[in-house]
């Protein structure tokens, strides 16, 4: 059967659901094509439920601080609630039948099945073939990859998915990757009893983030008890039963269950990309600042490489959908790109590192700040830990990037992101009043220091 619909989005996570929902609100007539769950990645398998297992290590955590400060506490972690919300509150149960009525709701088709490019301007979805007349959104995300490890493939290896769907904590579990998905977890599962090693490739965890930040989430993750190695390459993994042993240079680790965090992958040839001339062996699908990537054809979120977060999927799908209705506006601009990564102490940060300013050719400067040594990280003492960096552009005299470590390390974060955003010069937020004591404070001291 053919239909001609006015646009047709692939791929239904953060980026092709915004996008769909905002053209289909306009009265054009849209399909989205989805093969798992609408909604994709984040609200399933990503953001929400790991952040809501981050908030109950979180309090078991904070719980544990109480001894010296509020008095005695004993603290009995339980998965129960944890996987009872994810299943109750997050996912459903892994059922999209809310999101679906929300976007047909809108308007919107909705189409269940892998949907590919047959020709330029049409998709297919098993016997449905679409013909769109405005354009295609290819949003098709990414998904968890694992590295060519010898012994690797077919074992029960978790990947985010197992582990967020995960009912019970296991005794042990090994974290191959630490970047931000694996430290997470690794202490998610730390913090509710696993006995947890992180292996990590390159020499320090986040490794594209601020040297700091990495030390800071090493300690922290040393505190909770997690094993941590970093220049770990694991030569082999072997798995009878029922465990996993990671064969490295040094001693190898064994571990109940493996999760392999070391990244995700983008598939361009089972989209059919080619037929639209474009490189279907590419990692990502090249477009330009108003998410073009080939004549009627947009990419937004993951697959455009710009970012792997909700957030640039949600900002590019605005942007795409603006420009699919031929209204003009800005292009898509990542120089204040934020990101946090929600271990305890949070990282967040904006813009470029102090490394990735120098790369760029640019004459830089550096502030920082300690949290514990301001008057709000003082009063806070225990789980105090963590810093504020500036990474100035001498010439213009902006921050073109920042990095807020610490309690609410994310929240902190958003002064700095305006800062870089609108690029306001520093000796205007050194005019600024902050509020006492808080943790944002921490910025003024950290200026203080990139005047000294
Ligand atoms: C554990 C974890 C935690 C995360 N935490 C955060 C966080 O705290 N903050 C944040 O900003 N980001 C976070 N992310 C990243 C975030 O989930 C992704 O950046 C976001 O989901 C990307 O959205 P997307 O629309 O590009 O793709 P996706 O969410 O990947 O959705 C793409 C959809 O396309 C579907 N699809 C693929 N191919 C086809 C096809 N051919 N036909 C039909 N459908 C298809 C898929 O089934 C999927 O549903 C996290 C990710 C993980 C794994």
């Amino acid at each position: 059967m053919v239909e001609q619909v006015d646009v047709v989005v692939i791929g239904m996570g953060p980026g092709g659901e915004e996008v769909a929902g905002r053209l289909a609100e306009t009265g054009l007539s849209v399909v989205g094509v989805e093969k798992r769950l609408l909604g994709g990645e984040c609200p399933y398998w990503g953001c929400v439920p790991s952040k809501m297992m981050v908030r109950a290590a979180n309090l078991v955590a904070e719980a544990r601080r109480i001894p010296d400060m509020a008095g005695e506490v004993t603290v009995r972690p339980d998965w129960t609630p944890v996987a009872a919300r994810i299943r109750a509150e997050a996912t459903d149960n892994w059922d999209d039948k809310v999101a679906v009525d929300w976007f047909v709701g809108k308007g919107g088709g909705f189409v269940r099945g892998h949907g590919r490019i047959s020709a330029p301007g049409e998709v297919t979805v098993g016997d449905l073939v679409f013909r769109a007349r405005r354009g295609i959104v290819l949003a098709t995300g990414g998904q968890p990859d694992a590295p060519p490890v010898t012994g690797l493939a077919g074992t029960p290896y978790w990947t985010n998915r197992e582990a967020i769907e995960a009912d019970r904590v296991p005794g042990s579990l090994a974290v191959l990757g630490g970047g931000s998905v694996g430290v997470e977890l690794a202490q998610v599962f730390g913090r509710f009893g696993a006995e947890v090693s992180v292996l990590e490739g390159s020499d320090r965890l986040l490794s594209t983030e601020e040297p700091e930040a990495s030390e800071l989430v090493a300690t922290a993750l040393a505190a909770d008890g997690i094993t941590v190695r970093t220049d770990a390459q694991v030569e082999e993994v072997r798995y009878s039963d029922g465990r996993f042993a990671m064969l490295t240079a040094g001693e190898p680790v064994e571990a109940e269950r493996l999760l392999v965090a070391t990244g995700r992958r983008v598939d361009l040839r089972s989209l059919g990309v080619g037929v639209l001339g474009l490189d279907e062996s590419a990692r990502h699908v090249a477009v330009d600042e108003h998410l073009r990537a080939a004549p009627g054809v947009w990419a937004v979120g993951d697959i455009t490489g710009k970012g792997a977060f909700t957030h640039v999927a949600m900002y590019q799908a605005g942007i795409a959908a603006r420009d699919i209705l031929g209204e003009p506006g800005p292009g898509a601009n990542y120089r204040a790109l934020p990101r946090v990564t929600f271990t305890d102490p949070e990282i967040g940060t904006v813009g470029l590192t102090e490394a990735q300013a120098r790369e760029a050719g640019i004459a830089v400067r550096t502030g920082s700040a300690r949290v514990p040594s301001s008057a709000r990280g003082w009063i806070h003492k225990a789980g105090n830990a963590g810093f504020i960096k500036l990474v100035e552009d001498t010439d213009r005299a902006v921050l073109v990037g920042a990095t807020s470590a610490g309690p609410a390390g994310g929240e902190v974060l958003s002064a700095l992101a305006v800062a870089v955003h609108a690029e306001v010069p520093t000796a205007q937020l050194r005019q600024m009043i902050y509020a006492y004591p808080t943790f944002h404070g921490g910025i003024s001291d950290a200026l203080t220091d990139l005047a000294a």
